[in-house]
């Protein structure tokens, strides 16, 4: 094989090894789910909205080149079990699970992001600060939480409230193909960025 060729070949093995984050699985988590619908404010409901923000990530990762798998990609219900279950049934996987929070004061709004563990820190610290540079709301902080989902999965693992429904300006917002675009970008960003590392 002609040098120039080779050197090629190992350029583009590398581009996708480093594309493809070398073969690590991004298991989107899309929360809620069936009977399950999470919060209900103002006749949105949570699982519709996580539902449209996974999808979106899993769309932007793969044009991307990285695997992706869903813990559902439709209106379904599943358990927590099943869900860390999709994460660990590969070799390597990062487990992102989506939210929308809620607050009976009606005050509350802003973005937070949860790991369990080193590995989920940085990995949440790296979509929540991408998170936080895309939107305008308030930034409410990484925080670590002892979640069934986040303990559970083998690799690392975030889980993120991508704004309260119980807030009438941010469900707005939440309920927008622009807005829920902008936060699927920032958190496929975020995956990137901790998969090149
Ligand atoms: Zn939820």
């Amino acid at each position: 094989m002609p040098p120039k060729l080779r050197y090629l070949l190992i350029g583009l093995f590398l581009w996708a090894q480093s594309a493809a984050g070398s073969g690590t699985v991004v298991v989107l988590d899309p929360g809620h789910g069936g009977k399950d619908p999470g919060t209900i404010w103002g006749g949105v409901s949570e699982k519709t909205v996580t539902l449209s923000i996974a999808l979106k990530v899993e769309k932007l990762l793969r044009a991307r080149g990285i695997k992706t798998a869903l813990t559902r990609r439709s209106d379904l219900y599943r358990s927590l079990t099943s869900r860390k279950a999709v994460a660990n049934s590969f070799r390597r996987s990062i487990f992102v699970s989506i939210h929308c929070n809620a607050d009976r004061s009606h005050r509350a709004r802003g973005i937070e992001t949860f790991y369990c563990g080193q590995q989920g820190y940085r990995l949440a610290k790296s979509i929540h600060s991408i998170l936080d540079n895309n939107t305008t709301t308030t930034d409410r902080g990484l925080k670590r939480a002892d979640f069934s989902v986040l303990r559970n999965t083998n690799g690392a693992a975030a889980l993120v409230e991508c704004g309260f429904l119980t807030c009438p300006s941010e469900r707005r917002l939440l309920t927008t193909e622009i807005y829920q675009q902008r936060v699927a970008s920032a958190i496929a960003s975020g995956v990137i960025r901790s998969l090149n590392r």
